[in-house]
C-alpha cells in the first residue's frame, strides 16, 4: 500500500479487486449515515439526494425503525414459514389494510415479489380465468425496469440489463408505456395480466401520459386480466401519496411492493391483492426460507404506522413541490433539458454543455451531495422524505453551482 494513499482509496481498490464489477458506484466510501445525512471514512459529509433508489424513504437511521427492529433482535428473528410467528398475523392484516386488499404474500427483494406477481398471475389465469395450459401471457413496457432475475430481464428492453442471459423466459408483451392503444390492442383470450410501474423510476423518473393508468385500469377490467401495479420505487410515500396510482384514482388488482417496506433495515417486500388472486395458491407451490420473518414483520410493521399517519405523504407532496418549482427553474435557464417526476422525486436531463450525468454526479459529490446518473445525461433526485427543507435548499444550490450559476 502507497504511503499516501487515502483510507478511501485503499478501501475503493480492494471492493475492486474482490467484488463482481456489477456496479459503477462514485468514488465515496460511506461509514455512517443518519437522517438525510451519511459520514464517508474520511469523516466528509454528504447530503443523500438518492435514499437508496427510495429504499430510505424514512431515512438513515430512523429512530422508530431502529427501536422497533432492535426490540424484535431481542425476541426472536427467524422461524420459517415452517411455523407460525406473532407478528405474522398483524403484518399482514395492516399491509392488506394500508393497500385496500385482503391477502398478502411476503417475500424479501423487489424483484422476487415481481417473479412471485408473475407466478401469481399466471396461476390465476389457468385456474380463474380459463386460459389453456401454457398459454398465459403478460403485457409489460418498453423502458420497465422490474428486477434482475433471469425471467425479469428476459423483458428488459435495456440491452445492458438483458444481454447475454437468454434463453429468456417466454409469455412476455412488449408494448410502448403511456400508449394505450397499443397497450388494448396487445391483450388477447391468453394475456392475464400487464405489469407496469406507474413511474418508471430506472428509466428516469417516466411519469406516464394523464389517463394512461386510467386507461389500463379500464382495459384490464374489461378483458378479464389482472392490472399489476409495481409500487417498489414508485410506492409508500415517495409521489406525495401511499401509492402513485393515486394520482389518477386508479387502483390496480395487485400492488408489488419493496424498498422502503424494510424502513432501509432489512429487504421486505410483497405482493398484496384480493383473496380471489392471491387465493389460488395451495401449500408448496410458493415460497422463501426468510419472507415474511419476525424481523421483517417488526420493522414492516412500523413503516405501515408510519405511513397510516399520512405525515410522509404530505410532507413529499409539500416538499416535492418546492422540488420541482425550483428544478423548473433550471430547466428555463436551459441547464436541464427535461424535469420530469411525481412528489419528492425527479429525473432531470443534464444539457450537454455541462458534462454527463456521471461527471454532474461527480461534481455534486465533491460538494458534499450525493445522486446517481442513469442513461447518460439522466439524474435521479430521490431525498429521504424526511429531509429538511433547508438541506433540500442547500442540496439545490449546489446543483445550480455545479451547472454553473
Ligand atoms: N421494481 C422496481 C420498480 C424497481 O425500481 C426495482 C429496483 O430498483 C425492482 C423492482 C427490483 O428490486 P430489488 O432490487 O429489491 O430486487
Amino acid at each position: 500500500m502507497a504511503a499516501s494513499e487515502s483510507a478511501t482509496e485503499r478501501l475503493i481498490a480492494a471492493a475492486e479487486a474482490h467484488s463482481a464489477h456489477t456496479y459503477h458506484p462514485l468514488p465515496v466510501v460511506v461509514a455512517s449515515a443518519d437522517g438525510a445525512w451519511m459520514t464517508d471514512v474520511e469523516g466528509r459529509r454528504y447530503l443523500d439526494l438518492l435514499a437508496g433508489y427510495s429504499a430510505l424513504n424514512f431515512g438513515h437511521g430512523n429512530r422508530r425503525l431502529v427501536q422497533a427492529a432492535r426490540a424484535q433482535l431481542e425476541r426472536v428473528t427467524l422461524t420459517s414459514r415452517a411455523f407460525h410467528h406473532d407478528r405474522f398475523a398483524e403484518f399482514c392484516e395492516r399491509l392488506a389494510q394500508l393497500c385496500g386488499m385482503e391477502m398478502v404474500l411476503p417475500m424479501n427483494t423487489g424483484v422476487e415479489a415481481v417473479e412471485t406477481a408473475v407466478k401469481t398471475a399466471r396461476k390465476w389465469g389457468y385456474r380463474v380465468k380459463g386460459v389453456p395450459d401454457g398459454r398465459a401471457r403478460i403485457v409489460v413496457a418498453d423502458g420497465n425496469f422490474h428486477g434482475r432475475t433471469t425471467t425479469v430481464v428476459g423483458f428488459s428492453t435495456d440491452p445492458e440489463a438483458r444481454a447475454d442471459f437468454g434463453p429468456y423466459t417466454p409469455g412476455f408483451d412488449v408494448v410502448p408505456y403511456g400508449d394505450s392503444a397499443a397497450l388494448r390492442a396487445a391483450v388477447t383470450e391468453d394475456t392475464v395480466a400487464v405489469l407496469l410501474e406507474p413511474v418508471q423510476g430506472e428509466a428516469g423518473v417516466r411519469v406516464p401520459p394523464p389517463g394512461y393508468l386510467a386507461d389500463v385500469r379500464e382495459v384490464t377490467r374489461e378483458r378479464n386480466v389482472l392490472f399489476v401495479a409495481d409500487e417498489i420505487q414508485s410506492g409508500l410515500g415517495r409521489t406525495g401519496r401511499t401509492f402513485a396510482c393515486e394520482h389518477e384514482g386508479v387502483v390496480p388488482d395487485v400492488y408489488v411492493l419493496g424498498k422502503a417496506l424494510g424502513g432501509g433495515i432489512v429487504p421486505v417486500s410483497a405482493v398484496v391483492s384480493s383473496r380471489a388472486v392471491l387465493g389460488v395458491f395451495r401449500p408448496g407451490e410458493h415460497g422463501s426460507t426468510f419472507g415474511g420473518n419476525p424481523l421483517a414483520c417488526a420493522v414492516a410493521l412500523e413503516v405501515i404506522a408510519m405511513l397510516r399517519s399520512g405525515e410522509f405523504q404530505r410532507r413529499a407532496a409539500r416538499l416535492g413541490e418546492h422540488l420541482h418549482q425550483e428544478l423548473g427553474r433550471l430547466a428555463d435557464t436551459g441547464q436541464l433539458t427535461e424535469v420530469r417526476g411525481r412528489g419528492l422525486w425527479a429525473g432531470v436531463d443534464v444539457a450537454p454543455e455541462y458534462g454527463t450525468g456521471r461527471e454532474v454526479s461527480e461534481r455534486l459529490m465533491d460538494r458534499g451531495v450525493l445522486v446517481k446518473d442513469t442513461h447518460g445525461a439522466t439524474l435521479r433526485i430521490a431525498p429521504p422524505l424526511v429531509i429538511g427543507e433547508e438541506d433540500l435548499d442547500w442540496g439545490l444550490a449546489q446543483l445550480r453551482a455545479v451547472l454553473g450559476g
